[in-house]
């Protein structure tokens, strides 16, 4: 297997976190090597329009916003490779972030690897998974379901979202949440629970998607919490929004997580983490505000104190 040159900084990921920070070293010179994974640009290309980024008063479309970052972190010399890191050495220096076809080989690294949706787990969601009917995006996968009923599962911000998008296209949207009322922000709250199209089933969870896994989904049953009822509603689509899960894997036995597996920084620093010169930044060590903004400033931190770093062990 091959090894590179030792690149100054590694930055794992291509989310806001990962792409700020590239931005920042960049701009200081340090020719970054950029890792992307197999979902470049991260979880805000799959969004419609960020209404809540600085800067942006008319709203900004998420996938047009990431390649803004992909085209500023360019003009500021970030090179960036599409590989997977499946294991790493942190026990010398160079770090060595160990890919399926090389070793990269860094003096300092920043992780910003995100966080992926999670599934609910109940049977027939696997196996209708995909193009069948059950899906995590529906700004990816909103507009196949002109006319139809669909179902969006969850009660935070992303399933508000997803089930006001989906008002564009559906005919009707079941807003599926296993307690009485939203936790979403209160405007998103508001805007979903008053739409037209837009009917909550309170205390409910799903039990089974209802469906052939050759074909596609026929319905969800779901069952009231309160009175044990079970109910099949009639939907042909069914969007997953019950929160994410840290793409921390392969770092995990190196790096301290926390018992959700998202990444536990130093004390006194939130992107410093226990091996000198390691940083992590945005949701994969972020289970607190999970925000744009808020990924971008950690990658922010992480990309300065790297190169603090690095210019203190020259
Ligand atoms: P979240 O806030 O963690 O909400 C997850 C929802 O799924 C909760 O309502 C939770 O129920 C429910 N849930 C979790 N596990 C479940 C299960 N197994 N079965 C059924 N329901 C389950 O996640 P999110 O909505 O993805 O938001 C993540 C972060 O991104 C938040 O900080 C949010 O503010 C932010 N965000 C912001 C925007 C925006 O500002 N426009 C858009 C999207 C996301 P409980 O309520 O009972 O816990």
């Amino acid at each position: 297997m091959s090894h590179s040159p030792v690149e100054n900084v590694v930055i794992v990921g291509t989310g806001c976190a990962g792409l700020t920070a590239a931005i920042y070293a960049g701009r200081a010179n340090l020719n970054p090597l950029v890792l992307e994974g197999s979902m470049p640009g991260g979880q805000l290309t799959t969004t419609s329009e960020v209404e809540n980024f600085p800067g942006f008063p008319a709203g900004v479309d998420g996938f047009q916003l990431m390649q803004n970052l992909r085209e500023q972190a360019a003009k500021f010399g970030t090179r960036f490779e599409q590989t997977l890191v499946e294991s790493v050495d942190f026990t010398s220096m160079p770090r060595k972030l160990i890919c399926a076809d090389r070793t990269v080989l860094a003096r300092a690294v920043i992780i910003s690897t995100g966080a992926s949706p999670r599934l609910t787990g109940v049977p027939g969601e696997k196996e209708l998974y995909g193009g069948k009917g059950v899906t995590t995006c529906a700004t990816c996968d909103g507009a196949f379901y002109r006319q139809m009923e669909v179902a969006v599962i969850g009660g935070g911000d992303s399933a508000a979202e997803e089930a006001l998008f989906l008002t564009r296209f559906a005919s009707k949207v079941y807003l599926v949440h296993r307690r009485d009322s939203l936790r979403a922000s209160k405007i998103m709250a508001d805007r979903a629970t008053t739409h037209p199209k837009i009917q909550p089933v309170w205390d409910s969870v799903p039990v089974e998607v209802m469906g052939r896994p050759e074909g596609a989904v026929s319905g969800l049953k779901v069952r009231h919490l309160k009175t044990g009822a079970e109910s099949i509603l009639p939907v042909k689509g069914i969007f997953v929004a019950i929160g994410h899960v840290p793409n921390t894997g392969p770092f995990a036995s190196v790096l301290d997580v926390d018992d959700n597996g998202y990444f536990k920084p130093v004390a006194g620093s939130q992107v410093r983490t226990k091996i000198p010169g390691v940083y992590v930044a945005g949701d994969c060590a972020d289970h607190v505000y999970r925000q744009a903004i808020t990924a971008a400033g950690m990658g922010c931190q992480a990309a300065i104190d790297a190169e603090r770093w690095l210019a203190e062990h020259e």
